[in-house]
């Protein structure tokens, strides 16, 4: 049918889900999951695609849909939804009360008006409600727990697991349907959860690539780094640095990007983060290991991933040649106290917008640790429904306060409130500038993005 064309390009499934909808999810899964519909590997194209539709998505999040009416219990294979005011990044008529026949797992029609006969297909009214296409987050850490890190995991195995299980559900829940996970250290819990009966679409960059002894492997305890780490890459500037055990011809960033391809990922993740809070001084990638990165990703078509948020980091990444930046740039080093945007970073902004990199402002990193300052944010109804009870009882406990205590060194609640909102309002300037500026933005939360001394890091 000639109108599905309009909705081919979208990715991921469309979100018809809410609270009280009478569906279950593998229901709601099965009825909506309009996949991205590539051919093989995502190409780099397609990733600046996604970037688009990232950002598209971000700004027109208004809701989600409540069911009112549940499916007819006969499983038919065509479903109306009747009078939802449909939103779209690429219709014309986006915002429009519109008809949406979905047959099998594809959109078919989108029509202004219910045609008479819908017999064989279920109906489902959607009236004063909002239909939007699945939203995709492309920066998450999947297996990564709020303030339960590797080392501690061993003693709370029950709130791990229930914690994990949940993970997929909670992301369907508030609309997500397509994933990408930066940072894999181990496979199998990813495994998992795209075996659930009800999860969002995964993707994944496999095991990221630090430096060695550089951020985020220093938080690992220093034995274990090479193995939570293995596309640890060596330096060409810095040989110094790789430690005479392991064998370098394995840690080439060419022999790092060919393990990610062959474990199936889509991206390349690396870092340059000379360290904040305890750590301080760690060591970056040089110029020319980074140009080495970027060569062997754009051989294999994948995007590179860069985390950094400070004037040089950023510098770094547009002058190397890096495709996606993972967080926006709230460091702003000796203008922190700046009521604008300093003239120097906006010149890196503009060769950020003239470039066309992708960017993934993630200033939910700060809102998040603005929240552990929050004593009202565990009450919140939209909270108590994604976290599973027996972990929201032991956040409340004394021994779950540790990262928040680890951040605030006796500082009061308010006064880590004021610091987050002002790294926050920087962060918010420099989107502003960029959005002003039509950036590419990816639409991306970085959750969870602590806690800090996690071995699953930003
Ligand atoms: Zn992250």
């Amino acid at each position: 049918m000639r109108r599905r064309l309009f909705w081919v390009g979208i990715p991921g499934p469309l979100i018809v889900v809410g609270a009280e909808a009478a569906l279950s999810l593998p229901r709601v899964r099965n009825l909506i999951s309009t996949k991205w519909n590539l051919p093989g590997r995502i190409s780099r194209d397609d990733v600046r695609a996604l970037g688009r539709a990232f950002g598209a998505f971000g700004l027109i999040f208004l809701g989600m849909l409540s069911l009112s009416t549940a499916i007819a219990s006969a499983d038919p294979a065509k479903t109306w939804i009747v009078g939802a005011t449909v939103i779209s990044p690429e219709r014309p008529d986006s915002g429009q009360v519109l008809q949406v026949l979905i047959d099998g797992d594809r959109i078919a029609a989108v029509t202004p008006t219910l045609p008479a006969d819908t017999a064989g297909a279920a109906v489902v009214h959607a009236e004063g409600q909002y239909l939007i296409a699945g939203l995709m987050d492309s920066h998450v850490h999947l297996t990564s727990i709020p303030a339960i890190p590797y080392p501690m995991r061993a003693q709370h195995p029950d709130l791990v697991e229930a914690y994990l299980r949940q993970v997929p559900r909670s992301f369907l829940r508030y609309g997500y349907t397509t994933l990408v996970d930066l940072i894999v250290t181990d496979p199998r819990p990813l495994q998992a959860m795209r075996k659930a009966p009800a999860h969002p679409d995964i993707y994944d960059c496999g095991g990221a690539l630090p430096v060695p002894n550089g951020y985020p492997s220093q938080n690992t305890p220093a034995e274990y780094r090479f193995r939570i780490f293995p596309n640890t890459v060596i330096d060409p500037v810095h040989t110094e640095n790789f430690p005479a055990s392991e064998d370098p011809t394995l840690h080439t960033p060419r022999a790092a990007v060919e393990r990610i391809l062959k474990g199936g990922g889509i991206c390349v993740k690396t870092f340059f983060e000379r360290g904040f809070g305890r750590d301080r001084n760690l060591p970056v990638p040089s110029a020319d290991l980074m140009k080495e990165i970027v060569a062997a990703a754009g051989r294999a078509h994948v995007p590179v991933l860069l985390h950094a948020n400070s004037i040089e980091a950023q510098t770094f990444g547009v002058d190397n040649g890096i495709s996606i930046f993972a967080h926006g740039m709230w460091n702003w080093g000796a203008y922190a106290g700046s009521e604008s945007v300093p003239p120097e970073i906006l010149a890196i902004l503009d060769r950020i917008v003239e470039r066309s990199i992708g960017y993934q402002a993630t200033l939910q990193v700060i809102a998040g640790l603005q929240l552990l300052y929050d004593p009202t944010y565990l009450d919140r109804p939209d909270v108590r429904r994604v976290i599973p009870p027996a972990l929201l009882t032991w956040y409340r406990s004394d021994e779950a306060q540790w990262y928040k205590r680890d951040l605030a060194q006796g500082a009061s609640d308010a006064a880590m409130r004021e610091r987050y909102g002002a790294t926050l309002q920087r962060g918010s300037r420099v989107v502003k500038y960029l959005a002003q500026h039509h950036a590419r933005f990816l639409f991306g939360t970085d959750t969870p993005s602590g806690p800090r001394s996690a071995i699953c890091p930003d």
